[in-house]
Parts: structure tokens; C-alpha cells; sequence
């Protein structure tokens, strides 16, 4: 199957390189999945257009569940040296401090997470730059051939391109848009420093279903203070165009109650837009070959779900999959199969998916169904609000918040797991 748009003159000196494994896209499912196959002592090639990737707007922060899979991984080290740890959360509800929670949290920018785990990449699987002109898969071999024409020849090929489409449907993969234009992300630096900003990190969460706001979240990257806000709009909204022309103005309006502390919403950067829709893919289960990572799902980033599904992904494949499938002859969609069908796979996807879909309908939602269900919520909170009040009322100033124990829904927030729910479209 050729990719005709990337098809170039074929260079006079080929290589041809055979592995067991062969990785396209050096993202951070490729690039996590090449370090994990290397410490096994696997042999694979890792193909990526860019040395360097790219500066883009994508997750920038990640919670210790996700720790612990890196750690399971043995990447725990080289993750910790490329982020900045947090465990200080404080969250604001109905304009108030809500809860203070201690839970380990983890900051950083993409591209110097990705560009630094490559970095690690041992000697055995160096980075190969290139662009794929043509893939061919089967049950036995799988063939990359290199715009400059050299050849990777392998048992396994492993699909990690993210959101780009030309190698998946080389490969016969379709993408289906579940929810399109489901979330945005902005992203933007403030002006106050750290020290001045005083918290480890701020999540506001949105107080009118009119603003359709999901959480603005505030904190530290390195030197600085970085801001997330997830909002349920398109990027043609001209609610979003006024964002971007003057953030301070908006966020001044929109969460008055924690503008002194965020030095008054001063902006120090461009905001940076992001448009995701949640995507899942027909037509994988072939010969020969993996989807992983955003080449195979896409879900909000709200939920911070994004990087627990790559490293799923990756455990699931280099733990168990890979090493079965490299025992026996042949590489036939039987065998891939079994990698699709792995309910450790399958529950971090579906927690995603249903985690994403439930959070948008709980916050825009106007029909009666979720109109109750959100007082339910809302009605549990004020009482964690009115117990905790009461509880503190004969305390210290400084007593302790965080007060739990009365039920409710916390689907909808940020890194929350999620009740048993109906699946994906029921
Ligand atoms: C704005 C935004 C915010 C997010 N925030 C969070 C968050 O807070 N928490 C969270 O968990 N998740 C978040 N996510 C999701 C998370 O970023 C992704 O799930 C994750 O980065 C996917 O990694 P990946 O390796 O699959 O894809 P990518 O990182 O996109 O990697 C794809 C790689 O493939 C390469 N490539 C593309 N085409 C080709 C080709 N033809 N040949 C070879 N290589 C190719 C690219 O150069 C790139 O290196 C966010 C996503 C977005 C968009």
C-alpha cells in the first residue's frame, strides 16, 4: 500500500534493516513502547518524520496512576527528571475553596517529555528520521519502505502515528468520529511566578451551564504558571475568538473569586487552541500489525485519560502480547487480536470514552435527567461544605480541609475514576 502523498524519489543507497518489531511514529506511545522493547532486549526499528518533536500544544499534566505504569515500565526515573511534581491540590466549587487534596500530581510540556524519553532511547534502537512511502502487511512479514527508499522489514509492525491518518489508511484503518468537536483545550502561561502564585495548583470548575466551561486548572510547570481551561465549544465559536483577543478581560468575568491570586488573570503567553474529538477505529483487527496510543482512540483531554490509555497500551503489548506473539510463528490478526480483546485494554479505553462523553452531558446538559442528577451532586457538595463548617467551626484557623463521606457522582471532575456506566452509544 503506497502513501502517495509522501512519496518521494527513491536515494540511490538503500538500506534494508530487519527487526522484530517495527514502531511508526516516535510520539510518546512509540517512543514509550521502543524503551520498554529495548530493556527486553528486543530488536526494533522507530520511525518518526521529525528528530526533534515538534512544539505543540498537548498533555501537561499526569497523575500517579500514570507514575505508576511508567514506574511499571522502569521509565519511573527519566519521567520524574522531566516533570515537576505536585501534591498540594486545591479546588474551588460554587466560587469557594471546596477541597484541599493530597494526591500526587505531575506537570510538564509535551514536547521536552517526548524529545527527553527520546533521548533515552538506548544505542540497539536509534531513531530512525524518516517518512514511510509505502507500508505492506501480512500474516508472516511486515515491510516500510523509506521515502529515501530504505526498507524496514519486521515480524510485528506497530501503528503510533497519533492523529495523523496517511499510515493508518495505507494500512485499510478507518477513524470514527463518536463525538466531533466534543472539547477544547486552551492553554496559556499567566504572568505571576510561582512564588507569588503561592499554590501548588488551582482547579476552578465552571458555575453556569450557560459558560460551558469545564475547569480552568492552574499550575506549575518548571519557572511557570501554566493555565488549562477545558470548555465545550468549537473553535468557530466567537465566544472562544473573544478568549483568545483578551483572556484577562474574560477570566476577570468568568472566576472573579481567584483573580487576586492569579495575579489577575495577567496572561503571559499566546493562548494555544486545541480542538479534540473523540475517535475510535474500524477496520484494525489485521495481519501484522498494532494500533496504539491516539493511532488507535481519542478521547477528552479533560479527563486526563489520554496518557493512561498510550501506557496501557504500551504494558499491555510489551508485558504480555508482544513477547507471546514473538514465541510462535506468524503474526496472523488472530494473534493481534488478542491484544484488542485484553480487558485491562479494554476498561482503560472504555473508562475514557464513558468518562468523556459523561463529563460534557453533566456540564451542558439542560434536560431533566441531568438537570437532577446535577443537583444531586451539587446538593452533596454544599453538605461536605456545611459539614466541614460545622466540624471546623471550634477549630484552629488552619484546621484541615477535605472533609468526604457524603455520596455523590464525581464523574465529571478532573482524574476521577468512574462508576460502572452504560458503554460507548447505549
Ligand atoms: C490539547 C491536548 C491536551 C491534552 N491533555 C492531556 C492531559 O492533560 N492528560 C492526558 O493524559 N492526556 C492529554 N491529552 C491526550 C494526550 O496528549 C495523547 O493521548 C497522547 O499524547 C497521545 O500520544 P501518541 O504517542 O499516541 O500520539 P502523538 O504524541 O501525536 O505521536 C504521534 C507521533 O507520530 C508521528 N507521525 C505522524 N505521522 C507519521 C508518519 N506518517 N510516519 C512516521 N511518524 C509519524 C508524529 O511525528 C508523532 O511523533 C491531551 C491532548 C490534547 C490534544
Amino acid at each position: 500500500m503506497s502513501i502517495a502523498e509522501d512519496r518521494e524519489t527513491p536515494a540511490v543507497t538503500a538500506v534494508r534493516t530487519e527487526v522484530e518489531v517495527a514502531i511508526v511514529g516516535a510520539g510518546l506511545a512509540g517512543t514509550v513502547l521502543a524503551l520498554s522493547l529495548a530493556r527486553a532486549g528486543r530488536k526494533v526499528a522507530l520511525v518518526d518524520p521529525h528528530r526533534i518533536h515538534h512544539d505543540e500544544f498537548r498533555a501537561e499534566k499526569t497523575r500517579a496512576e500514570q507514575m505508576g505504569l511508567f514506574e511499571k515500565l522502569g521509565l519511573g526515573p527519566v519521567f520524574r527528571s522531566l516533570v515537576t511534581p505536585m501534591t498540594d491540590l486545591h479546588i474551588f466549587r460554587f466560587g469557594q475553596l471546596f477541597e484541599r487534596k493530597q494526591a500526587w500530581e505531575y506537570a510538564f510540556s509535551y514536547t521536552p517529555l517526548v524529545n527527553g524519553l527520546r533521548a533515552a532511547l538506548p544505542p540497539e534502537v536509534p531513531l530512525t528520521v524518516g517518512k514511510v512511502a509505502e507500508v505492506s502487511t501480512g500474516p508472516d512479514r511486515q515491510r516500510l519502505v523509506l521515502t529515501d527508499g530504505s526498507v524496514i522489514e519486521a515480524r510485528l509492525l506497530v501503528v503510533a502515528t497519533g492523529y495523523s491518518e496517511a499510515v493508518r489508511r495505507a494500512i485499510g484503518a478507518e477513524r470514527i468520529e463518536e463525538s466531533k468537536a466534543h472539547s477544547l483545550t486552551m492553554g496559556f502561561d499567566l504572568a505571576i511566578s510561582p512564588q507569588e502564585f503561592g499554590l501548588q495548583s488551582l482547579t476552578f470548575y465552571g458555575r453556569q451551564i450557560a459558560d460551558r466551561i469545564a475547569f480552568l486548572t492552574i499550575f506549575r510547570i518548571g519557572e511557570r504558571m501554566r493555565a488549562n481551561m477545558f470548555v465545550y465549544r468549537t473553535v468557530a465559536d466567537p465566544w472562544v475568538r473573544a478568549f483568545r483577543e483578551n483572556p484577562q478581560k474574560m477570566l476577570l468575568e468568568l472566576m472573579p473569586e481567584i483573580a487576586a491570586r492569579c495575579g489577575n488573570f495577567a496572561v503571559a503567553s499566546e493562548v494555544e487552541v486545541r480542538q479534540v474529538s473523540l475517535t475510535t477505529t474500524r477496520g484494525h483487527r489485521r495481519d501484522g500489525v498494532v494500533f496504539i496510543g491516539d493511532a488507535f482512540a481519542t478521547t477528552c483531554p479533560a479527563q486526563g485519560d489520554g496518557i493512561h490509555r498510550v501506557l496501557t497500551d504500551v504494558d499491555c503489548l510489551s508485558s504480555t502480547h508482544i513477547p507471546a506473539w514473538l514465541e510462535t510463528p506468524g503474526m496472523a490478526a488472530d494473534k493481534i487480536c488478542a491484544f484488542y480483546d485484553d480487558p485491562v485494554k479494554i476498561a482503560a479505553d472504555e473508562r475514557a470514552m464513558r468518562a468523556s462523553i459523561y463529563a460534557r452531558r453533566i456540564t451542558t446538559e439542560t434536560g431533566l435527567e441531568w438537570r437532577l442528577r446535577r443537583l444531586r451532586n451539587n446538593t452533596a457538595r454544599h453538605l461536605m461544605i456545611f459539614a466541614r463548617r460545622f466540624r471546623e467551626a471550634g477549630k484552629p484557623s488552619d484546621a484541615r480541609l477535605g472533609v468526604t463521606g457524603v455520596a455523590f457522582d464525581r464523574s465529571d471532575e478532573a482524574g476521577q475514576e468512574l462508576p460502572a456506566g452504560p458503554r460507548l452509544g447505549t
